[in-house]
C-alpha cells in the first residue's frame, strides 16, 4: 500500500476518533423508565439490546416469532432490572403483524419513547440464483414492516420527543457479494429513513431517527452464514447492542460500528476500485 493511502487512512481514523470524543454524552439515567419496543429480540443483537435496556431500568416490549424464547428473554430482562418486560409473538412477513405489535406496545406501556427496529427475515449467504420471489418476500420483513411500524408509532414518538432506531448494515452503504437480496433491503432502509429523517427535521418534529450501519457481528446467524467464507474478525453483539442504544439515546443520526465500517464507507467513494478489491479479497471463493 502506498504512503499516500496509509496517511489518508490514518487521517480518516484520527478524524473519526475526534468526532467520537466530541460527540454528545450518554446519560444512563435517561433510560430509566423509558418505554421501549425492540424487534428481533429473541436472539443476537436484539436480545442483547433487551438486556442492556433492562439493566438501565427501562420498560420493554420485545417481539420475534418464537414465543418460548421470548418468554425466557423477558424473564431475564426482569431479573436484570427492567421496570416492565413483556413480549408479543409476531411474524413481520405477515401484512398485519407489524401494526399489531406497535399497538400492543402502545397499549401496555402507555406510549413509546424508543422504537428499535432490528429484525430480519432469513436469507442465504450465497451468490444470487435468480430467485426474484425471495427478494420480494424478504422486502416484507426487512423493509415494509419497518416503515409500517415507524408510521404507526410516529404520533406517540412525537408526543414523547422519542426516537426511532433503525438497525441497518454496512451492506446498506456498500455492496458485498453473497448478500444481494439482503443488501437490497438494507439499502432501501437507509434511503427511506434518510428521507424520513429530513422530512421530520423540516417539519420541526420532536422525533429523532438513528440509522445504525454495522459490520460483522458475532451472532449465531451471522457466524453460521459466513463460516469458511469470511475470515475477518467479528465484533461482540453485546457491544454492538450498547452502541446502538447510546446512538439512539443521544439522538445521533448515524452509527458506524465497528470503526472500520466508517473508513470503508468513505474509501468507497474516493477509491472504489481499491475498496472493491479489499471486499472481494476478504472472501474465500473458489469457482
Ligand atoms: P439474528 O440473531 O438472526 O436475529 C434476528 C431476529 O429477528 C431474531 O430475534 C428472529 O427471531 C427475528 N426474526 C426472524 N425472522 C422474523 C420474522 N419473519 N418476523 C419477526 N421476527 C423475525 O440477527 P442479528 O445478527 O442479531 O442481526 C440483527 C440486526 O443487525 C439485523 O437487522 C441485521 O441486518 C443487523 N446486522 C447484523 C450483522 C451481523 O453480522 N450479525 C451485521 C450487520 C447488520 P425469531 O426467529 O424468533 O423470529
Amino acid at each position: 500500500m502506498g504512503m499516500f493511502i496509509k496517511i489518508l487512512i490514518a487521517s480518516i481514523c484520527v478524524a473519526y476518533l475526534a468526532v467520537k470524543w466530541t460527540g454528545p454524552t450518554f446519560d444512563p439515567e435517561s433510560l430509566k423508565g423509558a418505554r421501549v419496543l425492540v424487534t428481533g429480540a429473541s436472539s443476537g443483537i436484539g436480545e442483547q439490546m433487551a438486556y442492556h435496556y433492562a439493566r438501565f431500568g427501562a420498560q420493554i416490549v420485545i417481539t420475534a416469532r418464537r414465543e418460548k424464547v421470548l418468554q425466557q428473554v423477558t424473564e431475564k430482562c426482569l431479573s436484570l432490572g427492567a421496570q416492565k418486560a413483556l413480549y408479543v409473538p409476531a411474524d413481520m412477513s405477515n401484512e398485519s403483524d407489524p401494526e399489531k405489535v406497535v399497538d400492543f406496545a402502545l397499549e401496555k406501556l402507555g406510549g413509546l419513547d424508543y422504537l428499535v427496529l432490528n429484525h430480519i427475515g432469513a436469507t442465504r449467504f450465497a451468490m444470487w440464483d435468480g430467485d426474484v420471489d425471495h427478494v420480494k418476500w424478504l422486502m416484507k420483513p426487512n423493509f415494509f414492516s419497518y416503515i409500517q411500524m415507524a408510521w404507526r408509532a410516529l404520533p406517540s414518538l412525537e408526543q414523547s420527543k422519542g426516537s426511532m432506531i433503525i438497525v441497518s448494515s454496512m451492506a446498506g452503504k456498500l455492496s458485498n457479494p453473497f448478500t444481494a437480496p439482503y443488501t437490497a433491503t438494507k439499502s432501501a432502509l437507509n434511503g427511506f429513513f434518510g428521507s424520513l429523517s429530513h422530512e421530520l427535521a423540516m417539519k420541526e418534529s420532536n422525533v429523532s431517527v438513528s440509522i445504525c450501519s454495522l459490520g460483522l457481528i458475532d451472532t449465531d446467524t451471522a457466524m453460521n452464514a459466513v463460516r469458511g467464507i469470511i475470515t475477518t474478525p467479528a465484533y461482540p453483539a453485546s457491544e454492538a447492542a450498547l452502541n446502538i442504544i447510546i446512538t439512539g439515546a443521544t439522538r445521533q443520526l448515524e452509527l458506524y460500528y465497528p470503526w472500520y465500517t466508517y473508513v470503508m464507507t468513505l474509501t468507497k467513494d474516493w477509491f472504489p476500485s481499491l475498496t472493491n478489491h479489499l471486499i472481494r479479497n476478504a472472501m474465500n471463493y473458489n469457482p
